[in-house]
């Protein structure tokens, strides 16, 4: 049997960059991909990342003319229900294509040591005498394969094959998730008809979490809508959209449909010669479901605890611990602020209210600058809470939606502070999982 420091599940965008920065450290890597390289990342054609993500990440960024590169566009905006007072904000954005996107990070993984092996499906893991992790079990070309390991890294998407198949108490949580746990997601690929509504930018619309952007075509959108429970759900959101927002002229050339984890992080991503990235931890954003580049926020840390560990020879979860410990204090608090932000204010605001906080300003550039992680000026913050009094006086909103933003506010400063203060080893994480799971409880799920 061939042996490996580290296995990775998965060649889309997280386990292609995770083999690529292990690789580069010295480290023996080997991807294992159930799809052909023909078919890795096909599972739908567009996706975004923020321009200054490349830098940030250091991952390729494609320009106009490479295989990979869609479109860019700069301006972002927010809009209430009838789109009469879009708010604007100016973030370079590039629309990249998934597959030729997922195949630059697996060359670039290669050229840098890693091997791959397309066509071959994880089917389960390899356990010493010890019943710890020691290697995959996996199917190529109908032959059951075998392969030992060091460090095994579930980075197998929604699936989540890996972090499903561990056994009960391994050490990271290995429940599925519910339908009230993903965003279903409907992508509309149209044709504008009329040249003065050609785009100049996307704009979304939080009341329905529908959204239109730019696409390949310069004379074509993407229109989205994201929903929990089911695509038929979704559907019916749209419908009701599209009855009020006014969406320009437009004819539909293809619909692509998929889903993205819309819940939080697990809370232990390690376990013993365990680690789990990517939509297989649900680290997507909390406000949008977007998964691409939070996973590399994680992932960067990953590599250098996962490095350590391989040179200590010490791949334990009390070794790897520290992954835990930063993600959740970082970007895992953010998140899980926003989370319980948006739930709380999303469901509680009718539309008549949607209309009045953008009318009347309570929704400003500086608040909508928080959700890409910018901090808000007290100012702001003032203006916003002057607004919403001025709003409960005029009656244009109801006490029941302001004691319910007053809540959602409270929920989120409770869970950030909680995220925080992540235990620093394993001992405490029982209660502090029981604690997170109550605030939880009181945060609800989006509706
Ligand atoms: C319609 C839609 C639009 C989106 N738009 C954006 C966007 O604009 N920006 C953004 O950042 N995010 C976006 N997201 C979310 C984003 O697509 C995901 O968060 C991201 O692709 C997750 O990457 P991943 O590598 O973790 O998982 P995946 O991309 O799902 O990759 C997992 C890989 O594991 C493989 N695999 C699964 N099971 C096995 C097995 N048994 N053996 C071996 N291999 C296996 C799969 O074949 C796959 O190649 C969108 C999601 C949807 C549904």
């Amino acid at each position: 049997m061939k042996n490996y420091d580290l296995i990775i599940i998965g060649a889309g965008t997280s386990g292609a960059y995770l083999a690529q920065r292990m690789a580069r450290r010295g480290h023996k890597v080997l991807v294992i991909e159930q799809l052909s390289r023909a078919k890795v990342g096909t599972k739908y054609d567009i996706f975004h990342i923020e321009r200054r993500e490349f830098d940030r990440l250091d991952i390729p960024r494609p320009v106009e003319g490479d295989p990979a590169w869609a479109f860019e566009f700069e301006k972002n905006y927010n809009a209430d229900p009838l789109t009469l007072y879009p708010k604007c904000q100016t973030n370079p954005i590039v629309g990249l294509h998934m597959h030729e996107y997922t195949l630059l990070l697996c060359d670039r993984a290669e050229e840098t040591g890693a091997e791959i092996k397309f066509g071959c499906a994880f089917e389960d893991f390899l356990y010493d005498d010890s019943g710890k992790i020691c290697g995959v079990t996996a199917k190529q070309r109908g032959r059951q394969v075998s392969f030992g390991a060091r460090i095994v890294a579930d980075c197998s998407g929604m699936a989540a094959v890996g972090r499903l198949k561990l056994p009960d108490g391994y050490g990271v949580e290995n429940t599925p998730l519910t339908d009230e746990d993903m965003f279903y997601v409907i992508l509309r690929y149209v044709t504008i008809k009329n040249p003065e509504d050609y785009l100049d930018g996307s704009t979304f619309w939080a009341a329905y979490k529908a959204w239109i952007a730019p696409c390949a075509d310069p004379h074509g959108a993407i229109i989205g809508i994201g929903a929990c429970h089911s695509f038929e759900y979704a559907e019916q959101i749209y419908a009701e959209m599209e009855s009020v927002v006014p969406l320009p002229e437009h004819e539909v050339v293809r619909i692509e449909r998929g889903r993205t984890p819309y819940t939080r992080n697990v809370y232990s991503m390690v376990a013993d010669n365990f680690f789990v990235s990517g939509d297989a931890g649900n680290l997507t954003k909390s406000v949008n479901g977007e998964g691409v580049t939070s996973a590399m926020v994680q992932l960067k840390l990953g590599t250098e605890v996962l490095d350590r560990a391989l040179k200590l020879g010490d791949t334990s979860r009390k070794a790897m611990w520290a992954v835990n410990r930063y993600y959740n204090m970082t970007q895992g608090a953010e998140f899980a602020m926003l989370r319980a932000l948006l739930v709380g204010v999303v469901n509680a605001v009718n539309f008549d209210e949607f209309q009045y906080v953008f009318e009347s300003g309570i929704i400003s550039d500086e608040l909508l600058n928080a959700l890409s992680g910018q901090s808000v000026p007290p100012q702001a913050l003032l203006a916003a809470a002057k607004g919403f009094v001025t709003g409960i006086a005029k009656k244009k909103l109801r006490t029941s939606t302001i004691k319910a933003a007053v809540l959602a506010l409270k929920n989120a400063v409770e869970i950030m502070t909680h995220y925080k203060r992540f235990p620093e080893t394993e001992d405490g994480f029982g209660q502090w999982c029981a604690k997170a799971d109550e605030i939880y409880e009181k945060i609800g799920k989006i509706k």
